[in-house]
């Protein structure tokens, strides 16, 4: 039987805080198994040196526009993010629109629902499944996909919610992104959700270098933490790891169409 290997789904392994090892910890994690890393990206300054990095270690990207960078034109940056998309349309490592979406911690909530609709719009026009970013606006933005209604979907990203609201974005087409929030003993909503909804609908992301499991020794996170989320779902879902594994990774290739 072929080795299962992992596919972190979302990682920032372009920012700086990977600078000075980046070299090693790829190739710790080929080590591991870790052979497939998914960068979303964050906003339009941002977007060359993330290509660059995607392109050196074969990384697939998204391309996007994150509520915590608003930008100080917003048509401009729309402009400018559907022409990244043209540009891009045919590189194989492209393949997502995102990361964007919904932040009720941060300010500008009206300025964001619109970056993040002018998002999910360029989704549907180029058939791209999003990468999507929720914190505390569930409802608003389930209110969102519910009116733009995606044909391919996408991603909740380092989901936290409810089993109730979990179901509402099964029924959008979605899935939802597992990370290492799934290792805090105390994280029991999400222990729940990863126990009761259909297998289906999960990928395996960790949010690197942010999202630090809450036991880890290491001050940065970073994709080395796979294997150890594979587990937890594993236990929590009471089957094999190579099971687990299995499906989520037939999951991450379909939502991305590889
Ligand atoms: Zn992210």
């Amino acid at each position: 039987m072929m080795k299962q290997t992992f596919f972190d789904s979302h990682a920032h392994l372009d920012f700086e805080e990977f600078d000075h090892d980046r070299e090693a910890l790829f190739i710790k994690m080929k080590a591991e198994g870790i052979d497939r890393v998914l960068i979303p990206g964050v906003s339009p300054e941002r977007w060359s040196r993330q290509l660059e990095i995607a392109n050196q270690y074969q990384c697939f990207f998204g391309l996007g526009i994150h509520p915590w960078f608003i930008p100080p034109d917003l048509d401009k940056a729309i402009i400018h993010l559907e022409a990244q998309v043209n540009q891009h349309l045919s590189n194989p490592l492209f393949v997502a629109i995102g990361e964007c979406g919904l932040d009720k911690l941060r300010s500008d909530f009206t300025v964001q629902v619109e970056l993040c609709h002018q998002q999910l719009l360029l989704a549907k026009k180029y058939h791209l499944p999003v990468i999507l970013h929720a914190v505390k606006c569930h409802a608003e933005l389930i209110a969102l996909l519910t009116k733009t209604k995606l044909p391919h979907g996408g991603v909740i990203h380092g989901f936290y919610g409810s089993v109730e609201i979990a179901k509402q974005y099964q029924l959008l087409g979605f899935k939802l992104g597992i990370g290492g929030l799934l290792l805090n003993p105390m994280a029991k909503k999400l222990h729940h959700v990863v126990s009761e909804l259909p297998l289906d609908m999960f990928i395996i992301e960790t949010d690197s270098p942010s999202m630090t499991p809450i036991n880890s020794p290491e001050k940065r996170n970073s994709p080395l933490i796979l294997p150890a989320i594979i587990e937890k779902m594993a236990f929590l879902r009471k089957k094999s790891t190579v099971l687990i594994l299995e499906q989520v990774n037939k999951n991450t290739l379909q939502l991305y169409e590889l």
